[in-house]
């Protein structure tokens, strides 16, 4: 029930007609007898700084961000979370006082989507495909929880590395030198080699899968039995590459629970209090189903 003590909170994205957000902190919301909003705002690049700073006089409490702004909204903040500062990218800000913190749930998202599948990533050894911000998030978490190495997969055609590979790369090396970290070329024409190990966690950071008739982003074939398979794309909510995982008889890990886990933490910055996570799942998975 919206009242004159409502608090607004919301996500600041172009486009965000897709988000499934809404959904799921305004279930929180009410589940925690909170009177708190939250909305949808198509904020155009060329006025990111306005509505930023918008978040003061309308007395919001933050907001989350999303494509195109997790990284050029950076200037307009007072400062950075840890893990914000190392990944280089902002998916909540925090109103505090007179500050705007820009913190990044990620990577924490992620982290709680392995635990609650009953996998802990250390002394695992984690392939990583994609290197834009979702998976800088990704394995700057993962570094932190002693993982016995990481191979990103470069993506290369005609001899030259192309992408963000070398960036996240020498971002990882910054702040984790004593990482084992290898980079893989899968060209456009030779494809990887076999990578058999017991322990991997595969994790697809890619926008791969989720349109029909999508490469794989990895091949299927070089999957391993006893690996662990993750994909951090949610909708479809299983993937081919994790159908095709799951028919090999490896566990598969879907990207809802790294989108449940990482919202679930945006809540808590906000509210300083526990998040009603079953509730958040149970919304977003109705509004997946829609
Ligand atoms: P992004 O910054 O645009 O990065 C996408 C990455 O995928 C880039 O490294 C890009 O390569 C690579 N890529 C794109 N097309 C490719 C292709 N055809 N072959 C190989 N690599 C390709 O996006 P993002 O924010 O990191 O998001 C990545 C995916 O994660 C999206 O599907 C997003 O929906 C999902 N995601 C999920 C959650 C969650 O909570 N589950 C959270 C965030 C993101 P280049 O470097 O060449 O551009």
């Amino acid at each position: 029930m919206i009242t004159g003590h409502t608090k607004v909170v919301g996500l600041f994205g172009h486009p965000v007609d897709h988000t499934l957000s809404p959904a799921m902190q305004n279930a929180a919301f009410q589940a925690a007898g909170l009177s708190y909003c939250y909305l949808p705002f198509d904020v155009h690049p060329s006025v990111l700084k306005e509505a930023v700073r918008s978040i003061f006089p309308l007395g919001m409490k933050g907001v989350n961000l999303t494509i195109p702004h997790k990284q050029t909204v950076i200037p307009f903040l007072d400062r950075l979370s840890h893990d914000a500062e190392r990944i280089g990218a902002v998916n909540t800000i925090e109103r505090s006082g007179t500050l705007l913190v820009g913190h990044n749930t990620d990577g924490i998202g992620f982290l709680k989507s392995l635990h609650e599948q009953q996998v802990d990533p250390g002394g695992l050894r984690v392939i990583l495909v994609g290197a834009g911000g979702a998976a800088l998030g990704v394995a700057l978490t993962l570094a932190q929880q002693n993982i016995t190495e990481m191979i990103l997969i470069v993506r290369t055609t005609e001899g030259r590395t192309i992408g963000g590979t070398t960036q996240l790369a020498a971002r990882l090396t910054a702040w984790f030198p004593m990482l084992r970290l290898s980079l893989l070329e899968m060209t456009d024409r030779i494809g990887l080699p076999h990578l058999p190990h017991f322990k991997t966690l595969l994790i697809n950071a890619t926008p791969l899968g989720m349109r029909e008739g999508d490469p794989f982003p990895f091949p299927p074939s070089l999957m391993e039995t006893g690996w662990i398979v993750a994909d951090l794309v949610y909708r479809p909510f299983e993937t081919p590459l994790l159908r095709e995982a799951a028919k090999r008889g490896i566990k598969t890990i879907s990207g809802m629970g790294m989108l449940l886990h990482q919202g679930a933490a945006a809540f808590e910055i906000w509210i300083k209090e526990n998040a009603p996570v079953d509730v958040m799942r149970k919304a977003l998975a109705a509004a997946l189903s829609e």
